[in-house]
């Protein structure tokens, strides 16, 4: 790891725990109404970071195609994604339900504050939008595919973003020496928005410090102790899924879990303050191939797609969160509804979007395929903000390990151009 990274890491390090004393302190004196004068920063940091996303992923997608030189080569990376995406939102599900089974957080939870009134208006709406499981499927399948890709750049649809890109970096190895103007284009766009993250990035211990600052300030510490079982069951299964990983990649690259660690926790502690895998996209990218050596057409196509459809932490909170649900309501769920929930959880991550609080909206997908009440959502909204900035660290490390993960099954022919 380059020494300029490793003083950066150390700067977000420290201003992370600055503004979580800081913000703490704030809470206690009951001051937190002025933290609104310095929240533009963070909101600025924030805003920063979008303003990459849509350039970077466009160019990088279609320079990751344009690289890996032949439509086979991006089946057999496009396969080993897919399936690490797919195992490892699995194995993160299945600590969920283990540990809400075993904890069991919603026995005795009172009901009194159920309800959706806590959600503004639009984010309710799109809760109450209930669908079924196959609608669901569809919708996602649907959804990818643009049907005019200026309104996917201009909305900053990354799924969409990212199939187009695919197609137009297939297009361009059939017609060769033709695309060559747009393959400059894109290379020279790649290359300065990588630069510009750079840039960003001399904010990063800034930003980081107002965005802790006004989450612990704010925070709600009564709501955290009445839910403290219910919190503690999805950090405990986060904790458990993140050690796993942890091991599949340390085992994979080689190196040891220190090393991983320190390589990727600039992206680790954004992610943590942002509660956003998309914002955070931008420095996974630059952490893993600077720091930890992957090759950069793996990188470029494994970590967009992972950040829009691999969640293991939404994916393992989704799970916790319906069970919390219904065994706060004494609903008894059994077996069957409890594969139910295993499906629709990992169906709901995926098509959760890389925003804060994406995870809690797709929730009505998995409450409604077992027939609970969607009001249970009000249960665990005061928390969700908090649990939020776990679950996305968790999402932005199995990305982070995908990358490794994907890149280690790889051959130098695979990757011949990178
Ligand atoms: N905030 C999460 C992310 O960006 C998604 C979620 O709400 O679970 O990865």
């Amino acid at each position: 790891m380059q020494e300029a990274s490793k003083k950066e890491a150390q700067r977000i390090g420290y201003a992370m725990v600055g503004g979580l004393i800081i913000g703490l302190l704030i809470h206690s004196t009951g001051q937190e109404t002025y933290v609104s004068y310095i929240m533009p920063i963070g909101t600025i940091f924030i805003r920063l970071l979008k303003m990459v996303i849509v350039p970077l992923v466009f160019s990088s997608i279609y320079m990751a195609m344009t690289n890996l030189g032949t439509p086979e080569a991006l089946g057999s990376m496009g396969r080993k994604a897919v399936g690490y995406y797919f195992i490892t939102t699995v194995i993160a599900v299945f600590f969920g339900l283990i540990f809400v089974n075993l904890i069991n957080p919603g026995v005795g939870t009172s009901l009194g504050g159920a309800g959706l009134g806590g959600l503004t208006g639009d984010m309710a709406s799109k809760v109450s939008e209930q669908k079924g499981l196959y609608d669901t499927i569809l919708g996602v399948l649907m959804d990818a595919i643009p049907t005019n890709p200026a309104s996917s750049l201009a909305n900053a649809n990354i799924l969409q973003i990212i199939v187009f890109a695919i197609f137009m970096g297939i297009v361009s190895l059939y017609v060769k020496e033709k695309a060559a103007p747009v393959n400059n284009f894109m290379a020279a766009l790649e290359e300065m928005t990588l630069k510009l993250t750079h840039v960003i990035m001399k904010f990063a211990p800034i930003g980081i410090f107002v965005l802790m600052l006004d989450v612990m300030a704010k925070s709600g510490t009564s709501a955290i102790v009445s839910l403290s079982k219910y919190i503690l069951t999805v950090i405990v299964g986060l904790t458990c899924h993140a050690i796993f990983l942890m091991f599949v990649a340390s085992a994979r690259l080689k190196k040891s879990p220190l090393f991983i660690l320190k390589g990727i926790s600039a992206p680790l502690l954004t992610a943590f303050s942002t509660s956003s895998s998309a914002a955070t996209l931008p420095i996974t990218m630059t952490s893993v191939e600077e720091n930890l050596g992957i090759r950069k057409a793996t990188a470029k196509f494994v970590l967009p797609l992972g950040a829009t459809i691999n969640m293991d932490g939404t994916a393992l909170y989704e799970s916790v969160a319906a069970i919390f649900i219904a065994q706060a309501y004494g609903i008894d769920l059994g077996l069957g509804q409890q594969v139910i929930i295993f499906m629709t959880a990992s169906l709901a991550a995926i098509g959760a979007a890389a925003i804060p609080g994406a995870g809690l909206i797709t929730m009505s997908i998995v409450l409604g395929a077992v027939g609970l009440p969607l009001e249970g959502i009000g249960l665990i909204l005061a928390v969700d903000r908090l649990l939020d900035m776990f679950r996305t660290t968790v999402n932005v490390f199995g990305d982070a390990v995908g990358a490794i993960v994907v890149d280690s099954f790889l051959t130098d022919e695979e990757v011949h151009k990178s």
